[in-house]
């Protein structure tokens, strides 16, 4: 067993808008945990909004707080429960920890756990409601921890957490070899969904979004691309595809005039994926469409049973996350991580803090 130390430094939310980097405990570890010494922990969107206190009360439950929940590292020692897993395997983490027991964790669909609505202890998510990784350490349940190929670094570990939902969505809607696809938002997920859908069968792939992410989308092997700062995004898709609009389209802009635009611009018998939350932001929608020309629509809800795959993808270089990672930051520059990235510096897709 590695020598554990009893404290460690964390960033901890003190307030809304105020992290400091303060000595915590290294937190204790049950039976069927692992403690793991953090690699690397990625920033998203809603650590931002976390961060900001939209959803104080319950992301987190209450203050102080450590954020964190995109990330990797180092198993430093193991609950004598733990099974499969060893004392220096690099492993990447994930978030959602389902009761178990529920009809939906039994069928696999541990994102959806009701434990999550009945406020059952068993359910987790890290980050969120319990302990985040912005520290030196964090503990996991065994069964969130994913190994991690040598030739996978820990910066690209931080992505997986965000990609593998891209892969989740792939899932749900069901690309079908030869398809043409549309990926509505290039951020981070949706230039992994669009690596993704190539690698799935998908045979052109276009791109809708804006600025420099766009060249980064032609690079990472986007078909086509339509600068919605310059044309009409519906048109410029139905465009492209000779007035008969795609086999499937993912919305990952998180906007409800992007939502409209996937509803409205996929074939009849199109399949739509929705994946950015718009912050109940209404989208108008038009049924009749849905209805006359059999539109399925697919809501799309953080990745169960994707890690594996994705990891897999990123390690044989099928999928390329390197280039996702815009800035690497120190655990003491987190404040500054953070502000960077509300700006989006450069067109960053992902701030990520290495240990
Ligand atoms: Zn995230
Ligand atoms: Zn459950």
């Amino acid at each position: 067993m590695t020598n554990i130390p009893s404290v460690m430094w964390a960033a901890v939310t003190r307030d809304w808008n105020d992290i400091q980097i303060e000595q915590v405990p290294v937190p204790d570890f049950g039976p069927d945990e692992a403690l793991v010494r953090v690699g690397a922990c990625g920033i998203c969107g809603t650590d931002l909004k976390i961060f900001a206190g939209v959803y104080r009360g319950s992301w987190p439950p209450s203050l102080p707080f450590i954020q964190g929940h995109e990330w990797g590292g180092t198993i430093v020692a193991l609950g004598r429960d733990v099974s499969g897993l060893q004392v220096g395997d690099r492993v990447v983490a994930e978030n959602h920890k389902g009761c178990g027991t529920c009809a939906n964790c039994r069928a696999g669909r541990y994102n959806l756990c009701e434990g999550a609505r009945t406020r059952d202890p068993a359910y987790k998510l890290y980050g969120h409601s319990a302990q985040g990784a912005f520290a030196q350490f964090a503990a996991r349940p065994a069964v969130l921890l994913h190994r991690l190929p040598d030739t996978v670094s820990f910066e690209e570990s931080a992505i997986v957490n965000q990609g593998a939902l891209g892969l989740h969505a792939i899932r749900r809607c069901g690309i079908e070899p030869g398809d043409t696809v549309v990926v509505i938002g290039p951020g981070l997920i949706g230039l992994v969904t669009m690596q993704l859908a190539k690698v799935t069968g998908a045979a052109r792939v276009i791109v809708a979004g804006s600025g420099p992410r766009l060249d980064l989308a032609r690079e990472l092997g986007a078909d086509d691309v339509v600068d919605v700062s310059k044309t009409d995004s519906l048109d410029g898709i139905l465009k492209l595809t000779g007035g008969r609009g795609v086999d499937c389209a993912f919305e990952c802009a998180g906007a409800s005039s992007a939502v409209a635009t996937s509803l409205n611009c996929v074939k009849r018998g199109g399949r739509v994926a929705l994946i950015g939350l718009t912050g109940n932001v209404p989208s108008e929608l038009n049924t009749d469409r849905l209805t006359l020309d059999e539109i399925d629509v697919f809501g799309v809800r953080s990745s169960p049973n994707c890690y594996p795959p994705l990891i897999t993808l990123i390690a044989s270089g099928r999928v390329n996350v390197r280039k996702l990672v815009s800035r690497i930051y120190p655990l003491e520059r987190i404040a500054e991580a953070f502000e960077a990235y509300r700006n989006r510096e450069g067109g960053a897709i992902r701030m990520v803090i290495r240990f």
